[in-house]
């Protein structure tokens, strides 16, 4: 079996500022625990490459790609959000960001691989279709459904956004279109407050309240995706993984460990050996803690590996 591991150097050189959470040793921290573990020899690693920025209207329309890109500055900072920045890099940063997803869903469903994982920034899952907020400007998940839906040849996606917070960027894009199931697990109440109580048959909602920890993360997980799951069968599963609801992050008060990160890769991987052939592109949102993060990327590759 091979798990395909797609990142690219130049996104570290999108920086929002020293102290900003997501900055570019998030992607260093999980790089060392490649070479502290044997993942790198085990990993199908690939250079990610552009995207073609005639998919990005695909889920967010020209305009707004052009907004973004009108903000990019020369020199020092520009700020699409109070919380989201872009440097001169940012924008091809967010390029190689989106073309990784794509990438991914291609290899995917071609069968040249049989899942993959995308070390990417910046994050995308609060993208809406015409906002950028949250650390995110384009919605990476929501670029490679498109494409796997329009030239991939699958009729029916599932994403899973395990990130603390709620992918209301996913939900705002999709909520709409029935042939995607969009399940998020997040701490509730909390960041970003939009969309997280909407009602559509194929937005499924896992609100967790702050301090809740293993036992009561899976029992929920198992209980709202599962079912939801089994009804839509999925051709394949796209995962917005982020991985802040560990418990030493700082940014977040949900309480997993490492372990579960291995546990809800294992869940993933058996929902998408029924109708999905086991076909998964995972892609990393958040995660503040460098070193959680790296031993939980770790604990999400293996489950991939050994899928
Ligand atoms: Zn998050």
């Amino acid at each position: 079996m091979t798990t395909a591991f797609i990142s690219h150097p130049d996104c570290q050189l999108h920086e929002m500022g020293a102290g900003h959470p997501e900055s570019p040793q998030r992607l260093q921290a999980i790089e060392r625990q490649l070479d502290a573990s044997d993942l790198r020899q085990r990993l199908d690693i690939q250079l990610a490459t552009p995207v073609e920025v005639e998919l990005l209207y695909w889920t967010h329309g020209r305009e707004f790609v052009r907004e973004i890109e009108a903000l990019l500055p020369s020199h020092g900072l520009a700020w699409a959000d109070p919380d989201t920045a872009l440097n001169p890099h940012s924008l091809g940063a967010a390029h190689l960001a989106a073309g990784a997803v794509v990438q991914a869903a291609k290899r995917v469903l071609a069968g040249q691989v049989d899942n993959a994982f995308c070390a990417i920034r910046p994050p995308g899952h609060h993208a809406e279709q015409e906002r950028a907020m949250g650390f995110c400007l384009f919605n990476n998940v929501a670029v490679g459904v498109e494409w796997a839906l329009r030239e991939g040849g699958a009729e029916r996606v599932a994403v899973l956004d395990f990130d603390v917070h709620h992918g209301n960027g996913t939900v705002d894009i999709f909520q709409d279109r029935p042939e995607v199931l969009v399940c998020s697990s997040f701490q509730y109440p909390f960041y970003p407050f939009r969309y997280q109580d909407i009602r559509r048959p194929n937005i499924v909602h896992t609100p967790l309240p702050a301090g809740t920890a293993s036992d009561e993360f899976r029992l929920a997980v198992e209980a709202d995706w599962l079912p939801a799951l089994r009804r839509h069968r999925p051709d394949i599963i796209f995962v917005s993984a982020g991985f802040d609801a560990h418990r030493e992050d700082p940014l977040a008060q949900l309480r997993l460990e490492d372990a579960d990160f291995r546990w809800i890769t294992d869940l993933i991987v058996d929902a998408s050996k029924p109708s999905a052939g086991g076909r998964i592109v995972s892609v990393l949102e958040g995660g503040y803690s460098l070193q959680a993060l790296g031993r939980s990327v770790e604990q999400h590759l293996e489950g991939l590996l050994e899928a």
